[in-house]
């Protein structure tokens, strides 16, 4: 849920927090001294302030470090948008301040960090011109990163863990274009490179080989059954690629449809197997979580003490219609793949907080599509004619999906 007082998110955020310690707290606030007007700029989209923060400095504490600076989402010219991403070693704190323009400087976001030193290798000044970031640059004294936009681009900040990572999301045109054109699908196959995700050593699969080839065929699918839609995989090969990465290149592109595709493993609860799609949202669910946490590379507790939080970011309106997405793309699947496995089982659409949809400006959806340590699932994964059945499935639900709105 995202529309909870504002004074019972902070009660979550610090309640989740309070497992870590206090140096291991991060914490977001608005700067008292921004000079923009509140109601009409980011900070709308912005988490609320903590008040207690003034207390959190803690001298002598061990020094973050800033180990690298990425930008996605600006390979095209005419890209809607760009993600910068702040990784660190430790968990500084922050505090971002988002600025109009003035004089010659172009409105920005400063992102000051608290004890927090920088390696050599991270680039002063890094000219961009895309995506509604013109540059971005490292400035002293007090050590901040300064992300300069374009003209009428706005920007929003989040931050996740397991590493430290401060995102930026920058639209190049404030809000969506809603101009007629050809729908866009951006898939995501799930891992990839050093991280194989689940595996079946008995059967010879890997999650992240298994979910490359599915997301190709659905891909191949929605091409012959929508022939007017753009398809684009976050990635084509056995390459590794963040998690930010992908939900970047769907808000740069534009995306109608971001589907990231797994498959899923468990130990106590494969009695069944089954197929589940989810979406981005907060849950208590012990097992959405515990698969969540797998899924980000993250500690469930990591997961539940950040999601409030991270929820905020993702509107209602968008909620609903990911929802309407994965209800399409689960009854689809299930049917699909029911033809090959006849008690291929419901698990249904379910809500739990995948850090690859966090900041997706469009319904996007996290689908596990079979089990890969359920025996019968396992044994039908390594047939093309399952493997197809699957893609089928989920190409008709997107197809649907994009048909009725
Ligand atoms: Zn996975």
């Amino acid at each position: 849920m995202t529309d909870r007082g504002s004074s019972r998110k902070h009660a979550d955020i610090r309640g989740g927090a309070k497992t870590h310690t206090l140096w291991m707290l991060a914490l977001l606030w608005l700067s008292g001294s921004c000079d923009s007007a509140p109601s009409s700029q980011p900070e709308a989209d912005l988490p609320a302030p903590f008040p207690e923060l003034e207390e959190r400095s803690k001298p002598g504490g061990p020094k973050a470090h800033l180990q690298r600076i990425d930008i996605y989402g600006t390979q095209r010219h005419n890209t809607a948008g760009a993600r910068v991403v702040l990784t660190f070693e430790g968990a500084p704190l922050f505090r971002q301040k988002q600025m109009s323009p003035e004089g010659v400087l172009p409105a920005r976001i400063a992102i000051e960090l608290v004890d927090t030193d920088w390696g050599e290798s991270v680039p002063v000044s890094q000219a961009v011109g895309r995506g509604g970031v013109e540059r971005v640059r490292l400035a002293t004294p007090n050590p901040r990163v300064v992300i300069d936009l374009q003209r009428d681009a706005k920007g929003r900040v989040f931050y996740l863990t397991d590493p430290y990572r401060i995102v930026i999301d920058v639209s190049a045109h404030g809000a969506r274009l809603t101009r007629k054109r050809r729908p866009v699908v951006v898939l995501d196959p799930g891992h990839g490179g050093d991280e194989p995700g689940a595996a079946n050593d008995e059967y010879d699969l890997v999650e992240a080989k298994v979910a490359l080839e599915i997301s190709k065929l659905t891909a191949d699918r929605i091409r012959a059954i929508m022939p007017r839609a753009r398809v684009f995989l976050t990635r084509e090969d056995d390459t590794g690629l963040s998690l930010e990465a992908r939900c970047a290149l769907a808000n740069a592109m534009e995306a109608d449809v971001f589907a990231s595709i797994h498959l899923n493993a468990g130990s106590e609860d494969v009695r069944k197997g089954g197929v589940t799609t989810f979406v981005l949202d907060t849950t208590n669910n012990r097992q959405a979580l515990r698969l969540a946490a797998r899924e980000n590379g993250t500690r469930v507790a990591e997961v539940s003490g950040i999601q409030t939080l991270l929820a905020r970011l993702h509107r209602r309106g968008q909620t609903n219609e990911s929802l309407r997405l994965a209800r399409k793309i689960q009854r689809t699947t299930l049917s699909r793949g029911r033809v090959v496995l006849p008690r291929l089982a419901d698990r249904g659409v379910r809500r739990s907080m995948f850090y690859v949809l966090v900041g997706a400006r469009m319904p996007a959806v996290l689908v596990e599509a079979s089990f890969l340590t359920y025996e019968p699932e396992a044994r039908a994964l390594t047939t093309r004619y399952y493997r197809r059945a699957l893609a089928d499935g989920i190409a008709s639900g997107i197809a649907s999906y994009l048909r009725s709105r």
